[in-house]
């Protein structure tokens, strides 16, 4: 095998503006624009490879822009002459050196993946396992929805959920996501404000602890997923021995990267998990992730993905994800298949070698 080692790692920064005008979570968590973190990995070779971390400010879960940044800033140093195809050495180095902050360590992680993939010529999806026939595109019309509810007054979050399952169209599926911002009691009321025929959704993440949520779920046959709270390969393996739950967001930065997210994959569809592929937010590099780890899941065990390029307004990379009869493809190019857009990136504001 061709001798291939880390030689610099480089960190750009910009900021992304909410294409919505103001995004809203519960608890009155609002958001306007992203503060995104890319990294460029250089190696001995000359092959380059490229990640993105973009936490979704600093509210959402235990991530912020400033501590990606902080965080590379810890573990870049210790990556230099490793091998960046030995992606799980390459998480066990970046464990030692910090230890959590996956958020940190997801852009290096995906930076390694791109690299990869050009070193011996496969896209990221094949080298993840394989890919399958590909993901709804948005462009046929978007079939996962999340409604989001502020949590404060059962009646308007109920009446909220009502509307927006109004005009339900076959095939579509509909997550309330609370962003934990619900307690047990005001969860319970507003299931039993919900029309008694019965709707068919999934309650995301009802509330911001774990023992909360599993009180709600002794109480309520409503499937549950989590997200903020399934975060980590450990956190997957309490969900299986609690049973809490009938599946996961997935958000490549929130999860660690695709190497972990990649376990965590198999973990899920072990378990009979159905769950969706995101980020929290970002844009080309990070769709270009979730496309990849998408394109790798069996349809069945798929929600959906978040074609986060719509959610902002910069255009940071490009490539052909195409459609194909309605479906989206992740590239057939090495590595993620993105050429980054250099005169949006800018001067790299940290470099370690
Ligand atoms: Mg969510």
């Amino acid at each position: 095998m061709t001798d291939l080692t880390i030689t610099r790692i480089d960190v750009f920064q910009a900021y992304l503006p909410y294409s919505g005008g103001i995004y809203t979570l519960s608890k009155n968590r609002t958001y306007t624009s992203f503060d995104a973190t890319f990294v460029r990995i250089t190696t001995s070779t000359g092959l380059e490879g490229w990640g993105e971390s973009t936490p979704f400010g600093s509210t959402y879960v235990a991530a912020h822009a400033l501590g990606v940044r902080a965080g590379i800033a810890e573990i870049a140093p210790h990556l230099i002459g490793l091998d960046p195809r030995h992606v799980d050495r390459i998480n066990e180095a970046m464990d030692d050196a910090l230890l959590g902050h996956e958020h940190a360590k997801a852009a290096i992680d995906i930076a390694c993946w791109d690299v990869f993939g050009k070193a011996v010529g496969m896209p990221v999806c094949d080298l993840l396992g394989g890919r399958t026939d590909g993901r709804c595109a948005p462009q046929a019309g978007y079939v996962g929805h999340s409604i989001k509810i502020a949590g404060v007054d059962p009646v308007a979050d109920a009446a909220r959920i009502t509307a927006a399952l109004a005009d339900r169209q076959p095939g579509e599926m509909f997550l309330v996501d609370a962003n934990g911002g619900l307690t047990v009691e005001t969860a319970l009321r507003m299931l039993r404000l919900l029309p008694a025929s019965g709707l068919d959704l999934i309650l995301e993440a009802p509330c911001a602890t774990w023992r909360e949520c599993l009180s709600l779920r002794r109480r309520t046959d409503v499937p549950i997923h989590f997200d903020e709270l399934a975060s980590t390969d450990a956190s997957i393996v309490q969900l299986l021995a609690d049973d809490a739950v009938e599946g996961i967001g997935m958000k490549i930065s929130k999860n660690g990267g695709l190497t972990r997210c990649r376990r965590q994959r198999d973990m899920c569809i072990a378990a009979g998990y159905t769950f969706s592929v995101q980020d929290t937010v970002g844009s080309d590099i990070s769709f270009a992730a979730i496309v990849h780890m998408a394109q790798t899941v069996p349809d069945r065990y798929l929600r959906c993905i978040l074609e986060t390029r719509d959610m902002v307004t910069l255009k940071t990379a490009d490539g052909p994800f195409e459609v194909v009869n309605g479906r989206l493809r992740a590239p057939a190019l090495p590595g993620l298949g993105v050429t980054p857009r250099m005169e949006v990136l800018g001067e790299p504001v940290a470099g370690y070698c």
